[in-house]
């Protein structure tokens, strides 16, 4: 196999850096409408040269404001597409784009104007090879990303769930000489428990109380220390609120109480906790579900008081084991085939385009194909050029190797 540099014309790299430089000076801050849809309309153009059936539809958000969004196609785009995934809004605005020492500094130009001009370099790059991109390809680019929006839920939920292989152009990371590539994200479930004691006086009748506070905090100590280093599941206590009943019922109210004197002498018979549970499969995820519910059922009865527990929102995990794994091994085997070596990301924080297709267990999920760099969110925001080039060819070769269904 030849190395990247012989493996990318450079006429490519030198219109996909122009490309590039072009997404990153339109300014494209979530929100701002003309932006975002100046940068769908410039892919959307390039796209349609590549041969993909691209447009830029409008849909509406939660407040009924019509967002651009990207979809383009392949002529075999149906219910099951090779689709790839990436969003067209920044956090911050554009200031002018340079690059220096091999890096591009610009807003979004790793988080990930970066990822789109790859997307449409290894495009160019199939051509020049007299390949045709997988006939089956279509790319989602959403509007409002960087801000958690319903559009960007919405399309994934849409399109990914039959997507025979969920490909999101997000950056990697640079991991010493290596970068990586992202295989799992940890899913959460929020809870909550509410928990009754019995109020007495601490002076006269102290053992007659049932402290409710104290049950809660034994309760939210236990469960934190159910968290387990490696495995990625972790248990996080956000709140506890524990008193007397209307101290926590009327906190708004009574907040004023804390730092007095008053009533302290009361043994506490209400306390709130409440907070969320992340865990990388879904087994894992019923097994702390499980294991949260019976030291329910024990603090209950160690402490003597009444307990409930609830379950709240959840987010399904992409199991870094799960069907994306076979695909994952190919993007490495395809890099170390150019030369560079890729590493994986069991468990990237957060919530995001994966956690968004409704049963991730059931879809073959790549995340982290887009080139690295530092300082997202940020004015250090800057890409590796070098990882530019590197990404291009392989995701024109995984492209390419994704063309014959196997
Ligand atoms: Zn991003």
């Amino acid at each position: 196999m030849p190395q990247t540099n012989e493996a990318l014309p450079r006429e490519i790299l030198d219109s996909g850096t122009k490309l590039l430089l072009d997404l990153c000076s339109i300014s494209s801050a979530s929100g701002d409408v003309a932006g975002v849809r100046a940068v769908a309309d410039r892919i959307a153009t390039e796209l349609a040269r590549c041969g993909l059936a691209a447009e830029v539809a409008s849909e509406s958000d939660d407040e009924g404001n019509p967002l651009p969004l990207l979809v383009a196609r392949g002529p075999e785009a149906g219910e099951h597409p090779l689709l790839l995934v990436g969003h067209l809004d920044t956090v911050l605005d554009a200031v002018p784009p340079r690059i220096e020492d091999g890096r591009l500094w610009a807003t979004g130009a790793l988080d990930m104007k970066g990822g789109l001009a790859m997307l449409v370099a290894a495009l160019d790059l199939l051509a020049s090879r007299g390949e045709r991109p997988p006939a089956d390809l279509m790319l989602v680019g959403v509007p409002d990303e960087e801000v958690g929006g319903t559009i960007s839920e919405r399309a994934v939920r849409r399109w990914g769930q039959g997507a025979r292989v969920l490909l999101v152009i997000e950056p990697g990371e640079r991991r010493g000489d290596a970068e990586t590539l992202v295989a799992g994200r940890r899913g959460l479930f929020e809870w909550k428990i509410e928990v009754s004691g019995r109020a007495a006086h601490s002076g006269l009748a102290y053992w007659q109380g049932r402290s409710a506070l104290g049950a809660a905090a034994d309760w939210t100590a236990q469960a934190q220390r159910m968290s387990e280093t490696g495995a990625g599941v972790t248990v996080n206590a956000a709140r506890l609120v524990g008193g007397d009943t209307d101290f926590v019922d009327g906190l708004a109210t009574n907040h004023a109480l804390l730092g007095t004197s008053r009533r302290r002498n009361v043994v506490s018979d209400r306390a709130i906790a409440e907070g969320e549970a992340r865990f990388l499969s879904a087994a894992d995820g019923l097994r702390i579900l499980g294991r949260l519910q019976r030291l329910t059922e024990s603090t209950a009865a160690t402490h003597d008081v009444r307990m409930t527990f609830s379950q709240g929102m959840s987010v399904p995990p992409v199991d870094p084991n799960g069907p994306g794994a076979p695909v994952v091994r190919r993007v490495m085997q395809l890099a170390a085939d150019r030369g560079w070596r890729l590493e994986v990301e069991d468990d990237r924080g957060g919530i995001s385009f994966p956690n968004y297709v409704a049963d991730p267990a059931k879809v073959a999920i790549v995340d982290g194909l887009g080139p690295v760099g530092d300082g997202m969110h940020t004015r250090e925001e800057h890409l590796d050029m070098r990882s530019f080039e590197r990404r291009i060819v392989l995701l024109a070769d995984l492209l390419a190797s994704l063309a014959h269904r196997d």
